[in-house]
Protein backbone atom coordinates (compact mmCIF):
# COMPACT_ATOMS: atom_id res chain seq x y z
CA UNK A 1 0.00 0.00 0.00
CA UNK A 2 2.04 3.04 -0.93
CA UNK A 3 2.51 6.49 0.79
CA UNK A 4 0.59 4.81 3.88
CA UNK A 5 2.79 3.33 7.46
CA UNK A 6 0.73 0.12 8.53
CA UNK A 7 -1.14 1.05 11.97
CA UNK A 8 -1.14 -1.13 14.82
CA UNK A 9 -4.60 -1.01 16.56
CA UNK A 10 -4.92 -2.37 20.16
CA UNK A 11 -8.18 -2.82 22.22
CA UNK A 12 -9.69 0.13 24.42
CA UNK A 13 -10.48 -1.46 27.75
CA UNK A 14 -11.16 0.87 30.68
CA UNK A 15 -9.94 3.90 29.42
CA UNK A 16 -6.58 2.47 28.40
CA UNK A 17 -5.23 0.98 25.02
CA UNK A 18 -4.13 -2.40 25.63
CA UNK A 19 -2.67 -5.89 23.80
CA UNK A 20 -3.90 -8.85 23.87
CA UNK A 21 -3.65 -10.77 26.73
CA UNK A 22 -2.18 -13.40 24.99
CA UNK A 23 -0.17 -10.96 22.75
CA UNK A 24 -2.20 -12.31 19.53
CA UNK A 25 -3.31 -10.00 16.69
CA UNK A 26 -4.47 -10.29 13.03
CA UNK A 27 -3.80 -8.50 9.75
CA UNK A 28 -6.36 -5.86 8.14
CA UNK A 29 -6.38 -6.56 4.72
CA UNK A 30 -7.36 -3.62 2.18
CA UNK A 31 -9.41 -4.73 -0.75
CA UNK A 32 -7.59 -1.84 -2.79
CA UNK A 33 -4.97 -4.47 -3.23
CA UNK A 34 -5.24 -7.15 -0.56
CA UNK A 35 -2.36 -5.61 1.38
CA UNK A 36 -2.33 -5.42 5.02
CA UNK A 37 -2.81 -1.95 6.25
CA UNK A 38 -3.26 -2.34 9.95
CA UNK A 39 -1.97 -4.59 12.52
CA UNK A 40 -4.70 -5.80 14.99
CA UNK A 41 -5.00 -6.95 18.21
CA UNK A 42 -7.23 -10.21 18.63
CA UNK A 43 -8.97 -10.54 21.36
CA UNK A 44 -10.62 -13.59 23.14
CA UNK A 45 -12.67 -14.42 25.93
CA UNK A 46 -9.88 -12.90 28.37
CA UNK A 47 -9.63 -9.87 26.80
CA UNK A 48 -14.38 -9.64 26.52
CA UNK A 49 -14.13 -10.81 30.28
CA UNK A 50 -11.76 -7.64 31.60
CA UNK A 51 -13.99 -5.31 28.95
CA UNK A 52 -17.27 -6.46 30.70
CA UNK A 53 -15.24 -5.96 33.73
CA UNK A 54 -14.35 -2.60 33.33
CA UNK A 55 -18.48 -1.69 32.01
CA UNK A 56 -20.15 -3.40 34.61
CA UNK A 57 -17.86 -1.40 36.90
CA UNK A 58 -18.97 2.08 35.36
CA UNK A 59 -22.58 1.17 35.35
CA UNK A 60 -22.67 0.01 38.83
CA UNK A 61 -20.22 2.37 40.49
CA UNK A 62 -19.46 5.30 37.84
CA UNK A 63 -21.13 8.63 37.08
CA UNK A 64 -22.56 7.48 33.85
CA UNK A 65 -25.71 5.82 34.63
CA UNK A 66 -26.15 8.94 37.10
CA UNK A 67 -25.75 11.89 35.20
CA UNK A 68 -28.87 13.65 33.85
CA UNK A 69 -29.99 12.91 30.32
CA UNK A 70 -28.45 16.68 29.61
CA UNK A 71 -24.80 16.07 31.05
CA UNK A 72 -24.65 13.02 28.87
CA UNK A 73 -25.87 14.34 25.73
CA UNK A 74 -22.83 16.98 25.88
CA UNK A 75 -20.05 14.48 25.87
CA UNK A 76 -22.37 13.23 23.26
CA UNK A 77 -22.49 16.21 21.50
CA UNK A 78 -18.59 17.24 21.88
CA UNK A 79 -17.72 13.64 20.88
CA UNK A 80 -19.39 14.40 17.71
CA UNK A 81 -17.58 17.73 17.50
CA UNK A 82 -14.09 15.38 17.71
CA UNK A 83 -14.83 12.97 14.53
CA UNK A 84 -15.92 16.06 12.84
CA UNK A 85 -12.75 17.90 13.64
CA UNK A 86 -10.80 14.28 12.96
CA UNK A 87 -12.65 13.69 9.21
CA UNK A 88 -9.63 13.91 7.08
CA UNK A 89 -8.12 11.30 9.38
CA UNK A 90 -10.93 8.92 9.86
CA UNK A 91 -12.19 9.23 6.32
CA UNK A 92 -8.80 8.04 4.71
CA UNK A 93 -8.27 5.15 7.07
CA UNK A 94 -12.10 4.39 6.05
CA UNK A 95 -11.23 4.18 2.68
CA UNK A 96 -7.85 2.32 2.91
CA UNK A 97 -9.74 -0.10 5.28
CA UNK A 98 -12.93 -0.57 3.35
CA UNK A 99 -12.49 0.47 0.02
CA UNK A 100 -15.41 2.91 0.05
CA UNK A 101 -15.09 5.83 -2.12
CA UNK A 102 -13.66 8.82 0.01
CA UNK A 103 -16.13 10.76 -0.89
CA UNK A 104 -18.45 8.73 1.15
CA UNK A 105 -16.33 7.83 4.31
CA UNK A 106 -15.32 11.62 4.50
CA UNK A 107 -18.95 12.62 3.85
CA UNK A 108 -22.06 10.35 4.05
CA UNK A 109 -20.10 8.15 6.82
CA UNK A 110 -18.96 10.60 9.08
CA UNK A 111 -22.30 12.44 8.93
CA UNK A 112 -24.12 9.63 9.34
CA UNK A 113 -22.24 9.11 12.80
CA UNK A 114 -22.15 12.57 14.25
CA UNK A 115 -25.99 12.77 13.59
CA UNK A 116 -26.76 9.87 15.74
CA UNK A 117 -24.94 11.28 18.18
CA UNK A 118 -26.60 13.90 18.69
CA UNK A 119 -29.85 12.67 17.79
CA UNK A 120 -30.11 10.66 20.61
CA UNK A 121 -28.23 13.61 22.78
CA UNK A 122 -31.44 15.20 22.40
CA UNK A 123 -33.86 12.57 22.07
CA UNK A 124 -32.93 11.15 25.82
CA UNK A 125 -33.30 14.87 27.25
CA UNK A 126 -36.68 15.03 25.86
CA UNK A 127 -38.01 11.62 26.52
CA UNK A 128 -36.40 10.77 29.69
CA UNK A 129 -38.40 14.01 31.40
CA UNK A 130 -41.65 12.38 29.87
CA UNK A 131 -42.94 8.80 31.52
CA UNK A 132 -46.91 7.34 31.68
CA UNK A 133 -48.62 8.26 34.56
CA UNK A 134 -51.89 6.39 35.60
CA UNK A 135 -54.12 7.49 38.20
CA UNK A 136 -56.73 5.04 40.10
CA UNK A 137 -59.42 7.12 41.29
CA UNK A 138 -61.36 4.43 42.95
CA UNK A 139 -58.14 2.65 45.16
CA UNK A 140 -56.72 5.93 45.53
CA UNK A 141 -53.19 4.79 43.45
CA UNK A 142 -50.74 6.16 40.84
CA UNK A 143 -48.81 4.89 39.54
CA UNK A 144 -45.64 6.36 37.56
CA UNK A 145 -43.46 4.91 34.95
CA UNK A 146 -39.81 5.22 34.85
CA UNK A 147 -37.07 4.77 32.10
CA UNK A 148 -33.72 3.39 33.02
CA UNK A 149 -30.89 1.93 31.12
CA UNK A 150 -30.49 -1.64 30.75
CA UNK A 151 -26.86 -1.95 31.75
CA UNK A 152 -23.87 -3.34 30.03
CA UNK A 153 -24.61 -3.65 25.82
CA UNK A 154 -22.79 -5.66 24.02
CA UNK A 155 -22.82 -3.57 20.70
CA UNK A 156 -21.48 -5.76 17.43
CA UNK A 157 -21.10 -4.45 13.93
CA UNK A 158 -20.54 -5.34 10.57
CA UNK A 159 -18.31 -3.62 8.01
CA UNK A 160 -20.25 -2.13 5.48
CA UNK A 161 -20.55 0.89 7.34
CA UNK A 162 -18.51 0.42 10.43
CA UNK A 163 -18.80 4.36 12.08
CA UNK A 164 -22.62 4.71 11.24
CA UNK A 165 -23.64 1.51 12.55
CA UNK A 166 -21.49 1.77 15.39
CA UNK A 167 -23.06 5.62 15.79
CA UNK A 168 -26.61 3.71 15.71
CA UNK A 169 -25.37 1.43 18.60
CA UNK A 170 -23.53 4.13 20.71
CA UNK A 171 -25.86 6.57 19.99
CA UNK A 172 -28.83 5.64 21.98
CA UNK A 173 -26.76 3.08 24.37
CA UNK A 174 -25.01 6.21 25.85
CA UNK A 175 -27.51 8.74 25.79
CA UNK A 176 -30.16 6.44 27.69
CA UNK A 177 -27.18 5.96 30.62
CA UNK A 178 -25.98 2.52 29.65
CA UNK A 179 -22.05 1.27 29.56
CA UNK A 180 -20.50 -0.75 26.07
CA UNK A 181 -18.40 -3.58 24.94
CA UNK A 182 -18.20 -2.79 21.45
CA UNK A 183 -16.69 -4.90 18.42
CA UNK A 184 -16.02 -3.64 15.21
CA UNK A 185 -15.79 -5.98 11.95
CA UNK A 186 -12.75 -7.70 11.64
CA UNK A 187 -12.48 -6.76 8.08
CA UNK A 188 -12.72 -2.87 9.38
CA UNK A 189 -11.35 -2.55 12.48
CA UNK A 190 -9.60 0.68 12.36
CA UNK A 191 -12.15 3.52 12.82
CA UNK A 192 -13.94 2.71 15.65
CA UNK A 193 -10.29 2.07 17.23
CA UNK A 194 -9.79 6.00 16.34
CA UNK A 195 -12.84 7.20 17.50
CA UNK A 196 -12.06 5.36 20.85
CA UNK A 197 -8.91 7.78 21.15
CA UNK A 198 -11.42 10.82 21.31
CA UNK A 199 -13.71 9.05 24.08
CA UNK A 200 -11.54 10.58 26.99
CA UNK A 201 -10.85 14.24 25.60
CA UNK A 202 -15.11 14.28 24.98
CA UNK A 203 -15.36 13.31 28.43
CA UNK A 204 -16.67 9.70 28.88
CA UNK A 205 -15.83 8.29 31.93
CA UNK A 206 -13.31 5.48 31.43
CA UNK A 207 -15.17 1.93 31.55
CA UNK A 208 -18.07 3.43 29.64
CA UNK A 209 -17.23 2.31 26.09
CA UNK A 210 -14.62 -0.41 25.88
CA UNK A 211 -13.67 -1.65 22.22
CA UNK A 212 -12.91 -5.57 22.16
CA UNK A 213 -11.49 -6.12 18.47
CA UNK A 214 -11.62 -10.29 16.81
CA UNK A 215 -13.48 -11.97 14.24
CA UNK A 216 -17.22 -14.01 15.73
CA UNK A 217 -18.28 -17.06 17.22
CA UNK A 218 -14.83 -18.43 18.94
CA UNK A 219 -13.32 -15.07 19.35
CA UNK A 220 -14.46 -11.47 20.96
CA UNK A 221 -17.78 -11.82 19.48
CA UNK A 222 -18.89 -14.97 20.93
CA UNK A 223 -17.17 -14.33 23.65
CA UNK A 224 -19.26 -11.35 24.22
CA UNK A 225 -22.60 -12.62 23.74
CA UNK A 226 -22.28 -15.70 26.19
CA UNK A 227 -20.99 -13.24 28.90
CA UNK A 228 -22.88 -13.24 31.98
CA UNK A 229 -22.23 -10.00 32.39
CA UNK A 230 -23.86 -8.34 29.40
CA UNK A 231 -27.27 -7.94 29.54
CA UNK A 232 -28.09 -6.66 26.35
CA UNK A 233 -26.74 -7.65 22.76
CA UNK A 234 -27.26 -5.10 19.69
CA UNK A 235 -26.57 -6.65 16.38
CA UNK A 236 -25.97 -6.03 12.70
CA UNK A 237 -24.34 -8.31 10.29
CA UNK A 238 -25.53 -11.51 8.68
CA UNK A 239 -28.57 -13.59 8.93
CA UNK A 240 -26.43 -16.67 9.87
CA UNK A 241 -24.21 -14.56 12.65
CA UNK A 242 -27.66 -13.76 13.75
CA UNK A 243 -29.06 -16.84 14.23
CA UNK A 244 -25.81 -17.69 15.97
CA UNK A 245 -26.42 -14.91 17.93
CA UNK A 246 -29.77 -15.71 19.24
CA UNK A 247 -29.16 -19.07 20.13
CA UNK A 248 -25.83 -18.24 22.47
CA UNK A 249 -27.67 -15.17 24.02
CA UNK A 250 -30.43 -17.60 25.05
CA UNK A 251 -29.27 -19.31 28.11
CA UNK A 252 -28.10 -15.96 29.82
CA UNK A 253 -31.73 -14.55 28.45
CA UNK A 254 -30.11 -11.22 27.22
CA UNK A 255 -32.27 -8.82 25.28
CA UNK A 256 -31.02 -9.47 21.36
CA UNK A 257 -31.51 -6.52 18.74
CA UNK A 258 -30.55 -8.04 15.20
CA UNK A 259 -30.70 -5.79 12.17
CA UNK A 260 -30.04 -8.46 9.47
CA UNK A 261 -29.49 -8.71 5.55
CA UNK A 262 -31.96 -7.94 2.78
CA UNK A 263 -33.35 -8.69 -0.65
CA UNK A 264 -35.17 -5.43 -1.35
CA UNK A 265 -37.84 -5.05 -4.13
CA UNK A 266 -37.23 -1.86 -6.47
CA UNK A 267 -40.60 -1.39 -8.56
CA UNK A 268 -41.28 0.31 -11.29
CA UNK A 269 -44.94 1.32 -12.84
CA UNK A 270 -45.23 2.31 -16.38
CA UNK A 271 -45.99 5.83 -15.07
CA UNK A 272 -42.52 6.53 -13.33
CA UNK A 273 -40.75 9.65 -14.07
CA UNK A 274 -38.01 7.72 -15.51
CA UNK A 275 -35.66 10.86 -15.32
CA UNK A 276 -35.47 10.61 -11.27
CA UNK A 277 -36.31 6.67 -10.84
CA UNK A 278 -33.62 5.02 -13.31
CA UNK A 279 -30.28 7.05 -11.54
CA UNK A 280 -31.96 7.25 -8.09
CA UNK A 281 -32.32 2.99 -8.00
CA UNK A 282 -28.77 3.07 -9.68
CA UNK A 283 -27.59 4.19 -6.26
CA UNK A 284 -30.06 1.99 -4.84
CA UNK A 285 -28.06 -1.19 -5.94
CA UNK A 286 -24.47 0.19 -6.81
CA UNK A 287 -24.16 2.47 -3.78
CA UNK A 288 -20.69 1.09 -1.50
CA UNK A 289 -20.55 -1.30 -4.39
CA UNK A 290 -23.95 -3.05 -3.29
CA UNK A 291 -22.90 -3.94 0.02
CA UNK A 292 -25.86 -2.08 1.68
CA UNK A 293 -27.96 -4.07 3.60
CA UNK A 294 -31.14 -1.99 1.85
CA UNK A 295 -29.57 -2.56 -1.62
CA UNK A 296 -32.37 -2.85 -3.98
CA UNK A 297 -31.37 -5.99 -5.46
CA UNK A 298 -34.36 -7.56 -7.31
CA UNK A 299 -35.63 -4.52 -10.26
CA UNK A 300 -39.65 -5.19 -11.30
CA UNK A 301 -40.59 -3.23 -14.40
CA UNK A 302 -43.71 -3.01 -15.55
CA UNK A 303 -43.96 -4.28 -19.27
CA UNK A 304 -44.66 -0.79 -21.49
CA UNK A 305 -41.38 0.63 -20.08
CA UNK A 306 -39.17 -2.60 -19.25
CA UNK A 307 -37.14 -2.26 -22.60
CA UNK A 308 -36.47 0.90 -22.19
CA UNK A 309 -35.68 0.89 -18.24
CA UNK A 310 -33.37 -2.13 -19.06
CA UNK A 311 -31.23 -0.45 -21.88
CA UNK A 312 -31.25 2.95 -19.02
CA UNK A 313 -29.93 0.88 -16.39
CA UNK A 314 -27.51 -0.70 -18.50
CA UNK A 315 -25.94 2.62 -19.27
CA UNK A 316 -26.22 3.66 -15.73
CA UNK A 317 -23.75 0.83 -14.81
CA UNK A 318 -21.87 0.99 -17.54
CA UNK A 319 -21.00 4.83 -17.02
CA UNK A 320 -20.30 4.57 -13.33
CA UNK A 321 -17.15 5.37 -12.47
CA UNK A 322 -15.03 3.08 -10.89
CA UNK A 323 -11.51 2.96 -9.84
CA UNK A 324 -9.30 4.05 -6.55
CA UNK A 325 -11.61 4.68 -3.84
CA UNK A 326 -8.48 7.39 -2.80
CA UNK A 327 -9.51 9.30 -5.82
CA UNK A 328 -12.40 12.12 -5.13
CA UNK A 329 -14.01 11.39 -8.41
CA UNK A 330 -14.22 7.62 -7.63
CA UNK A 331 -18.26 6.68 -7.10
CA UNK A 332 -17.60 2.65 -6.49
CA UNK A 333 -14.38 1.34 -5.26
CA UNK A 334 -13.64 -2.70 -4.49
CA UNK A 335 -15.65 -5.26 -2.53
CA UNK A 336 -14.67 -5.73 0.98
CA UNK A 337 -12.17 -9.09 0.12
CA UNK A 338 -11.69 -12.26 -1.55
CA UNK A 339 -14.68 -14.60 -0.75
CA UNK A 340 -16.37 -11.39 -1.56
CA UNK A 341 -15.06 -11.73 -5.48
CA UNK A 342 -15.86 -15.14 -5.39
CA UNK A 343 -19.27 -15.27 -4.18
CA UNK A 344 -20.19 -12.38 -6.32
CA UNK A 345 -18.49 -14.19 -9.67
CA UNK A 346 -20.57 -17.25 -8.66
CA UNK A 347 -23.81 -15.67 -8.19
CA UNK A 348 -23.08 -14.19 -11.96
CA UNK A 349 -22.52 -17.47 -13.02
CA UNK A 350 -25.50 -19.41 -11.53
CA UNK A 351 -27.96 -15.92 -12.91
CA UNK A 352 -26.10 -17.27 -16.37
CA UNK A 353 -27.06 -20.73 -15.91
CA UNK A 354 -30.11 -20.10 -14.82
CA UNK A 355 -30.76 -18.51 -17.67
CA UNK A 356 -30.87 -14.37 -17.36
CA UNK A 357 -29.36 -12.05 -19.87
CA UNK A 358 -26.47 -10.33 -19.12
CA UNK A 359 -26.53 -6.34 -20.32
CA UNK A 360 -24.02 -4.61 -18.33
CA UNK A 361 -20.21 -6.03 -16.15
CA UNK A 362 -20.40 -9.39 -15.16
CA UNK A 363 -16.85 -9.37 -14.83
CA UNK A 364 -13.57 -8.78 -12.62
CA UNK A 365 -11.68 -5.23 -13.56
CA UNK A 366 -8.15 -6.39 -14.61
CA UNK A 367 -5.04 -4.31 -15.31
CA UNK A 368 -4.16 -1.63 -12.79
CA UNK A 369 -6.76 -2.65 -10.32
CA UNK A 370 -6.28 -6.68 -10.85
CA UNK A 371 -4.64 -6.60 -7.34
CA UNK A 372 -7.93 -5.53 -5.60
CA UNK A 373 -11.38 -6.47 -5.53
CA UNK A 374 -12.94 -4.28 -8.27
CA UNK A 375 -16.15 -5.40 -9.92
CA UNK A 376 -17.67 -4.06 -12.74
CA UNK A 377 -21.23 -2.88 -12.15
CA UNK A 378 -23.29 -5.84 -13.45
CA UNK A 379 -26.82 -5.89 -14.74
CA UNK A 380 -29.17 -9.11 -15.74
CA UNK A 381 -32.29 -8.57 -17.64
CA UNK A 382 -35.16 -11.09 -18.11
CA UNK A 383 -34.55 -12.18 -14.68
CA UNK A 384 -37.12 -14.37 -12.37
CA UNK A 385 -38.01 -13.91 -8.74
CA UNK A 386 -37.28 -17.58 -8.13
CA UNK A 387 -33.56 -17.82 -9.73
CA UNK A 388 -30.67 -18.23 -7.05
CA UNK A 389 -29.34 -14.73 -7.53
CA UNK A 390 -32.97 -13.34 -6.90
CA UNK A 391 -33.13 -15.50 -3.56
CA UNK A 392 -30.08 -14.83 -1.48
CA UNK A 393 -28.15 -11.82 -0.74
CA UNK A 394 -25.28 -10.77 -3.19
CA UNK A 395 -24.25 -8.06 -1.52
CA UNK A 396 -22.12 -6.95 -4.09
CA UNK A 397 -22.98 -4.26 -7.19
CA UNK A 398 -25.23 -7.00 -9.20
CA UNK A 399 -28.78 -6.15 -10.40
CA UNK A 400 -31.63 -8.48 -11.54
CA UNK A 401 -34.13 -6.69 -13.42
CA UNK A 402 -37.61 -8.61 -13.63
CA UNK A 403 -40.48 -7.71 -16.11
CA UNK A 404 -44.12 -7.55 -14.72
CA UNK A 405 -47.65 -7.14 -15.92
CA UNK A 406 -49.90 -6.18 -13.14
CA UNK A 407 -50.00 -4.83 -9.75
CA UNK A 408 -50.79 -7.70 -7.73
CA UNK A 409 -47.87 -9.62 -9.85
CA UNK A 410 -45.45 -7.59 -9.09
CA UNK A 411 -46.57 -7.46 -5.25
CA UNK A 412 -46.82 -11.16 -5.17
CA UNK A 413 -43.06 -11.61 -6.43
CA UNK A 414 -42.24 -8.34 -4.05
CA UNK A 415 -43.45 -10.51 -1.15
CA UNK A 416 -42.00 -13.72 -2.67
CA UNK A 417 -38.37 -13.33 -0.26
CA UNK A 418 -37.66 -14.89 2.61
CA UNK A 419 -36.36 -11.07 4.09
CA UNK A 420 -38.24 -7.90 4.29
CA UNK A 421 -36.18 -4.52 5.08
CA UNK A 422 -35.88 -1.89 2.48
CA UNK A 423 -37.68 -1.55 -0.84
CA UNK A 424 -39.15 0.96 -3.47
CA UNK A 425 -42.18 2.58 -5.09
CA UNK A 426 -41.64 4.44 -8.04
CA UNK A 427 -44.91 5.95 -9.84
CA UNK A 428 -46.65 9.23 -10.37
CA UNK A 429 -49.79 7.96 -9.14
CA UNK A 430 -49.52 8.33 -5.22
CA UNK A 431 -52.84 6.35 -4.52
CA UNK A 432 -51.20 3.47 -6.42
CA UNK A 433 -47.99 4.23 -4.13
CA UNK A 434 -49.78 4.38 -0.81
CA UNK A 435 -51.68 0.97 -1.60
CA UNK A 436 -48.74 -0.67 -2.61
CA UNK A 437 -46.06 0.49 -0.05
CA UNK A 438 -48.64 -0.37 2.36
CA UNK A 439 -48.91 -4.06 1.14
CA UNK A 440 -45.12 -4.66 0.58
CA UNK A 441 -43.84 -6.84 3.54
CA UNK A 442 -41.19 -5.32 4.20
CA UNK A 443 -39.63 -2.35 6.98
CA UNK A 444 -38.98 0.57 5.20
CA UNK A 445 -40.55 1.83 1.72
CA UNK A 446 -39.23 4.50 0.03
CA UNK A 447 -42.21 5.81 -2.38
CA UNK A 448 -40.05 8.08 -5.68
CA UNK A 449 -36.87 8.37 -3.74
CA UNK A 450 -34.06 6.08 -1.85
CA UNK A 451 -31.87 5.69 1.41
CA UNK A 452 -33.22 8.60 2.63
CA UNK A 453 -33.96 7.98 6.59
CA UNK A 454 -35.70 10.22 9.35
CA UNK A 455 -33.83 9.32 12.41
CA UNK A 456 -37.36 9.35 14.47
CA UNK A 457 -38.85 6.79 12.26
CA UNK A 458 -38.35 2.87 12.61
CA UNK A 459 -36.00 1.19 10.80
CA UNK A 460 -35.77 -2.89 10.99
CA UNK A 461 -36.45 -5.77 9.39
CA UNK A 462 -39.46 -7.79 8.75
CA UNK A 463 -38.88 -11.59 8.21
CA UNK A 464 -35.42 -12.85 8.10
CA UNK A 465 -33.98 -9.43 7.93
CA UNK A 466 -34.50 -9.10 11.49
CA UNK A 467 -35.73 -8.41 15.26
CA UNK A 468 -36.76 -5.43 16.63
CA UNK A 469 -36.02 -1.53 15.45
CA UNK A 470 -33.92 1.51 15.36
CA UNK A 471 -34.40 4.91 15.56
CA UNK A 472 -36.09 7.28 18.20
CA UNK A 473 -38.44 5.90 20.26
CA UNK A 474 -38.00 2.51 19.00
CA UNK A 475 -34.54 2.47 20.04
CA UNK A 476 -35.34 3.81 23.23
CA UNK A 477 -37.52 0.74 23.50
CA UNK A 478 -34.69 -1.32 23.26
CA UNK A 479 -32.08 0.70 25.48
CA UNK A 480 -34.03 1.26 28.30
CA UNK A 481 -35.70 -0.98 30.59
CA UNK A 482 -39.06 0.43 31.94
CA UNK A 483 -40.44 0.35 35.77
CA UNK A 484 -43.80 1.12 37.09
CA UNK A 485 -44.03 2.33 40.04
CA UNK A 486 -46.90 2.51 42.00
CA UNK A 487 -47.84 4.79 45.34
CA UNK A 488 -51.10 4.47 47.21
CA UNK A 489 -52.26 7.16 49.57
P1 LIG B 1 -21.24 -10.79 9.63
O1 LIG B 1 -22.48 -11.35 10.18
O2 LIG B 1 -20.28 -11.71 8.98
O3 LIG B 1 -20.41 -10.05 10.77
C1 LIG B 1 -20.95 -8.96 11.50
C2 LIG B 1 -20.25 -8.84 12.82
O4 LIG B 1 -20.62 -9.94 13.64
C3 LIG B 1 -18.73 -8.89 12.76
O5 LIG B 1 -18.24 -7.99 13.73
C4 LIG B 1 -18.42 -10.33 13.13
O6 LIG B 1 -17.14 -10.51 13.68
C5 LIG B 1 -19.50 -10.64 14.14
N1 LIG B 1 -19.92 -12.03 14.24
C6 LIG B 1 -20.09 -12.92 13.24
N2 LIG B 1 -20.57 -14.08 13.74
C7 LIG B 1 -20.73 -13.91 15.08
C8 LIG B 1 -21.18 -14.74 16.14
N3 LIG B 1 -21.60 -15.98 15.92
N4 LIG B 1 -21.19 -14.23 17.39
C9 LIG B 1 -20.80 -12.96 17.62
N5 LIG B 1 -20.34 -12.13 16.66
C10 LIG B 1 -20.32 -12.59 15.40
O7 LIG B 1 -21.70 -9.62 8.64
P2 LIG B 1 -20.79 -8.68 7.74
O8 LIG B 1 -20.29 -9.48 6.59
O9 LIG B 1 -19.83 -7.93 8.59
O10 LIG B 1 -21.88 -7.61 7.23
C11 LIG B 1 -22.69 -7.80 6.13
C12 LIG B 1 -24.09 -8.19 6.55
O11 LIG B 1 -24.62 -7.19 7.41
C13 LIG B 1 -25.05 -8.25 5.37
O12 LIG B 1 -25.89 -9.37 5.51
C14 LIG B 1 -25.85 -6.96 5.51
O13 LIG B 1 -27.11 -6.99 4.89
C15 LIG B 1 -25.94 -6.82 6.98
N6 LIG B 1 -26.23 -5.44 7.38
C16 LIG B 1 -27.47 -5.16 7.91
C17 LIG B 1 -27.80 -3.85 8.25
C18 LIG B 1 -29.16 -3.50 8.82
O14 LIG B 1 -29.32 -2.40 9.33
N7 LIG B 1 -30.15 -4.39 8.75
C19 LIG B 1 -26.87 -2.83 8.08
C20 LIG B 1 -25.61 -3.14 7.56
C21 LIG B 1 -25.30 -4.46 7.22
Amino acid sequence: MPDVEKKSVQHFIDGEFVDSADGATFESISPIDNEAVADVALGGAEDVDRAVRAARRAFEEGPWPRMSAAERGAILYRLADLLEANRDEVANWETLDTGKPIMASSTRDIQGTTERFRFFADYAKQSLDHGDHFDNLETNQSTIVVKEPVGVVGAIAPWNLPLPMMGWKLGPALAFGNTVVAKPSEDSPITTSLLAEMFAEAGLPDGVVNVVNGFGPASAGGAIVDHPGVDAITFTGSGTAGRAIMAAAAPTLKKVALELGGKSANIFFADADLSKAVPGSGMAIFGNSGQMCIACSRMFVQRPIYDQVVEMTAAVAEKLPIGDPRDPATVMGPVINTEAVERIQRYIEFSTEDGARLVAGGYKLDGEFAAGNFIKPTVFADATNDMRSCRDEIFGPVQHVIPFDTETEALKMANDCDYGLGGAVWTTDLGKANRVSRSMRTGFVWVNGYARHDDRAPFGGYKQSGIGREGGKYSEEFFTEQKGIEFTY
